[in-house]
């Protein structure tokens, strides 16, 4: 198809033509639709938002390069506009929404190709924006295992992984999206096109460790445009495992247990009885479990043999009951499909929180609590990060029809940091625009370092401002963590003055599949998130 200009109100815009010129005009959108649907990430942000930050960008490129990129920032710096990288925006926080309005850089629509697999050196080098799944089947297909991934993994971009610092699957094993870079391809605020590391060499004593700066930036400090991850011998078997329990906390013994053996499972995840139910009212055949312990185990067959007796046993120590292998490996068909809930067509929410091993059961126990007191229907999923930390991403359903409980619920992601932080955890899952006030207290005298990074490489604050290091209004009025921490108080305050949510027994009587909107399920059947291959 012709590529097409855009042509709108901003077309005599002297920023506009300056970015025409440098990357081609069928590239720069400005129209008030294209510019809105950059407005928001996974959480529908309510237009409300719009009052207190520039949401709406005022400039949505799509650069094909990283020379492309690097036009841009030049002509941003000089113009003193702001930029926010953009992936597949399938983050919570509003991270990749601008705060400042400015130019959104979209790093997926023509940047999101598998560059080369070195097969010698097993590394893969792709463009920021490829899909992890793209970049997984490629690795695959030549005999490769691509060690870690988000769950978000079918639309999440390399780079926004990266960017967020998170962990997924394989995280246990293989560590998370910072662990397995061996370069990326950056473009820094000063124009400047940086290599972060070594194309296939590890970057150890090579000075202050540059693959890892960029690692949870949220792009506040450089746009990043190539990346190269080391990869891993394809397993000989990958074998998912299943096993119930009566209950969620009752799989805290059995994860301490593991994490004391030298049993190195590729994923450790865990479901409890909600998530099954409120599946099964969506018409998904699901196991009539407490909640379930899933242990993936890969590599060579006789080591896999072994690793699987060791957790047989120590299962049985603590009372569990092992599930069919159909049941284990439809969880794991499943590992990336797992907010399907929303289907409940009442909205789906999630947060999470990060703490020590020794606090599982404890944490599960305090996050129920926390529902009950918030009168919310909420389930508990999660992951073990590694032998140290656990991660619970509790999910509540909401009405989004009323205001009221919509906002106020969103509360619920803050105290459930409170309830991590009792147990000496602490809340995860990124900062961005929403949790902006939270970086200072977290990391104390560190933040100052984390500001010095940034008004050194990033002086004129071009990169995503208001994000990450504090939030900032249209108004230039700062909020910090008090007057945050405040009104997130008085939210949750409201959320359990309100009556209780009764969502599933509301939506009951609609739920028998016969009565499905047969447009919303067709909707919902071509949602690559919610779907599987
Ligand atoms: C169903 C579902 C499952 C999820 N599962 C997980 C999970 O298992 N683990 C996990 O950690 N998260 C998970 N998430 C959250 C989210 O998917 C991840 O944070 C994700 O990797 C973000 O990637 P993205 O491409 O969507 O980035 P975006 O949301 O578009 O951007 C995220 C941040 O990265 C920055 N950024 C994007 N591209 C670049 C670039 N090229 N250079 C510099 N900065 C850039 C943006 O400015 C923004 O600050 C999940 C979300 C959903 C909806």
């Amino acid at each position: 198809m012709e590529a097409v200009a855009d042509t709108s109100e901003k077309s005599q815009d002297p920023i506009v033509k300056k970015l025409e010129a440098a990357i081609g005009a069928e590239n720069v959108k400005t129209s008030k639709m294209e510019r809105l649907l950059y407005s928001h990430d996974s959480t529908g942000l309510p237009k409300e938002v719009d009052l207190g930050f520039h949401v709406v960008p005022d400039y949505v490129v799509r650069p094909g390069s990283a020379e492309d990129v690097q036009m841009i920032v030049i002509i941003a710096a000089e113009s003193g506009v702001p930029i926010t990288p953009r992936g597949a925006a399938t983050g919570y926080v509003a991270a990749a929404v601008p705060a400042a309005g400015g130019i959104s850089i979209d790093m997926v629509a023509r940047m999101s190709n598998i560059i080369k697999i070195d097969e010698e050196n097993m590394t893969i080098t792709c463009q920021a924006g490829a899909s992890w799944k793209k970049v997984y089947d490629a690795a695959w297909e030549k005999g490769f295992l691509l060690g870690s991934y988000p769950s978000s993994f079918p639309n999440a971009s390399v780079a926004g992984w990266i960017a967020m610092s998170g962990v997924g699957m394989g995280n246990y094993k293989y560590g998370s999206a910072g662990d397995n870079i061996r370069n990326m391809v950056v473009v820094v605020p000063s124009g400047a096109i940086i290599n972060t590391g070594f194309e296939s060499l590890a970057d150890n004593m090579a000075g202050y460790n540059l693959n890892r700066l960029f690692v949870g930036t949220e792009g506040t400090l450089g746009i990043i445009c190539e990346v190269t991850l080391r990869l891993f011998p394809k397993p000989e078997v990958l074998r998912p495992l299943a096993y119930s329990f009566e209950s969620l906390d009752k799989v805290g013994g059995p994860m301490k247990d593991l994490t004391r053996t030298r049993v190195q499972p590729l994923h450790v995840a865990w479901s409890d009885g909600n998530h099954f139910k409120f599946l099964s009212k969506i018409g998904h055949h699901v196991p009539d479990v407490g909640c379930l312990w899933l242990v993936t185990l890969e590599g060579d067959k006789a080591i896999v043999d072994y690793e699987e007796k060791i957790v047989d046993e120590i299962v049985a120590k603590h009372g569990g009951k092992k599930e069919s292998s159909e049941i284990a490996q439809h969880e794991w068909d499943e590992r990336c499909y797992e907010y399907r809930s929303s289907m409940l067509g009442l909205g789906t929410s999630a947060s999470e929180t990060l703490v020590p091993v020794s606090a599982y059961a404890d944490m599960v126990k305090g996050l129920y609590a926390l529902m009950d007191e918030m009168k919310m229907e909420g389930a508990i999923i999660g992951i073990a990060v590694d032998r140290n930390s656990v991660m619970f991403m509790p999910y509540y359903l909401f009405d989004k029809e009323s205001l009221a409980k919509s906002m106020t619920s969103l509360s619920f992601a803050y105290k459930a940091g409170d309830v991590a932080k009792k147990f000496g955890g602490r809340l995860m899952g990124g900062f961005g625009l929403f949790m902006s006030s939270q970086l200072k207290p977290l990391r104390g005298e560190g933040y100052n370092i984390e500001m010095a990074i940034k008004n050194a490489i990033d002086p004129k604050e071009i990169m995503n401002p208001g994000k990450l290091l504090g939030m900032e209004t249209r108004f230039k009025l700062k909020v910090g963590a008090g007057l945050f921490n405040v009104g997130m108080g008085a939210m949750s305050m409201a959320k359990k003055a309100l009556p209780a949510d009764k969502m599933i027994d509301k939506k009951s009587k609609e739920l028998a599949l016969e009565e499905l909107d047969r447009e919303k399920l067709e909707q919902h059947k071509n949602d690559p998130l919610l779907n599987k291959k």
